[in-house]
């Protein structure tokens, strides 16, 4: 009898988990062995970040253990970072052990690239991950006059950034946004932009559209365009760097080091593989949102793809809705929809008002607290 296909996800964010659910009926009915790869043992919800940071939540209220998440109780769970992925031989490297798959899902993600803003590392602060929100809760309590805070909007945090600098100036700090958003390839459209907008004059925010940091100082920083902002705190979401699963991915991975897919999400270069979430180089803007649908659109098809589930692979068709938390009072709905599908955004809308800000909140306890 042959034995059951091995269905791999390496990743366990946004996609990964909804790639895992995906597959997780297969796996307890013995239909294939799962396995969950995961740097970490712990979900972290990103969009709670800005919240960590400004003392608001706690590291308890935006992660939750792996092994509470139903759907990873039918997988085994190996807590590792994955090392190498080699396409010909179907095998991913984690922890020092060379895992066999059938199907592999890269749900990786992105890291900011650090070192791509001088002085950055040195001065600045960023709030991608725990331990850079826990750093920038603990600058914040010495006090802050003037904050900058710079969002790049290729970089995942570009919604957290925008709320940080919301929240913030509720607070004593002047504060500076920098924003590469609205130009070619900007994430928020005319009307969540105009809400942003009304809500940075109301509060007092100077915004720089449409540039970039090119360096961080002890006391501020410098444009692209040669202006130099004072201030005595920098919070700066840097472009992704590449990741270097990419390497041996050969011309699988675009040069931003993203696996290049199919619009099922099925690499256009290696059988068995597919990528969802930000790992994957897809043309709509990847937000958590996005990367869920992405994930279950992955595991959907990698059962196919095993010949566990009948039928063709199925397209990417996502609709994008993100919620901005910008203080108790405010926040932002913003919804985008690509235009055929897997192509660049046709419509984009976005309402600004009172109740949204407390929504998320209670989004955010209803994810962690029910969802699968
Ligand atoms: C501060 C901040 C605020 C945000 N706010 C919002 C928001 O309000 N709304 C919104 O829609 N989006 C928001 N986003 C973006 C959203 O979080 C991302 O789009 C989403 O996390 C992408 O999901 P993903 O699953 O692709 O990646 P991730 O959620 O980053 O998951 C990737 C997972 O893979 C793991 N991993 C990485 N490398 C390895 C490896 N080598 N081996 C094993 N595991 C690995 C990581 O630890 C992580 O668990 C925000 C992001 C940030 C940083």
């Amino acid at each position: 009898m042959p034995l059951p296909p091995r269905i791999v996800v390496a990743g366990a964010g946004f996609a990964g988990l909804r790639a895992v659910d995906a597959v997780a009926g297969a796996a307890a009915r013995g239909q294939c062995h799962l396995t969950l790869i995961s740097d970490l043992d712990r979900f972290v919800y990103r969009p709670g970040l800005p919240g960590l940071a400004l003392g608001r939540l706690r590291t308890a209220d935006i992660t939750r253990d792996l092994k509470r998440f139903r759907a990873v109780r039918a997988a085994r769970l190996h807590v590792a970072p994955v090392t190498g992925i080699d396409p010909e031989s179907h095998t991913v490297t984690a922890g020092g052990r060379h895992i066999p798959y059938d199907v592999l899902i890269v749900a990786t993600g992105v890291v900011p690239d650090r070192s791509a803003v001088p002085g950055l590392q040195q001065y600045g602060h960023g709030v991608w991950d725990i331990p850079e929100a826990l750093a920038l809760r603990e600058r914040l309590a010495q006090g802050a006059r003037r904050v900058v805070v710079a969002a790049d909007h290729t970089s995942p945090c570009v919604f957290g950034t925008y709320e940080l600098a919301m929240m913030l100036a509720r607070g004593a700090p002047r504060v500076t946004l920098v924003t590469t958003e609205y130009g070619p390839g900007g994430l928020i459209g005319p009307h969540a932009r105009r809400a942003l907008e009304t809500l940075a004059a109301r509060l007092g925010v100077e915004v720089h559209p449409g540039r970039r940091v090119a360096e961080v100082g002890r006391r501020g920083v410098l444009l692209d365009d040669g202006t130099a902002v004072d201030a005595d705190l920098a919070v700066v979401s840097p472009p992704p760097a590449v990741p270097a699963l990419a390497a041996g991915l050969g011309q699988g991975a675009a040069r931003t080091g993203l696996v290049l897919t199919r619009a099922s999400l099925a690499s256009v270069r290696w059988s068995g593989l597919f990528a969802a979430g930000a790992a994957a180089a897809a043309p709509p803007p990847v937000t958590a949102h996005v990367a869920e649908q992405m994930g279950l659109l992955a595991g959907r098809n990698a059962l196919v793809a095993a010949g566990i589930r009948r039928g063709e692979l199925q397209d990417l068709e996502p609709s994008i809705a993100s919620l901005l938390h910008f203080g108790r009072w405010y926040g932002l709905l913003h919804y985008l929809r690509p235009a055929g599908g897997y192509g660049p955004p046709r419509f984009r809308g976005g309402i600004g008002g009172w109740p949204l800000g407390a929504l998320k909140d209670l989004f955010r306890r209803a994810y962690l607290a029910v969802r699968f």
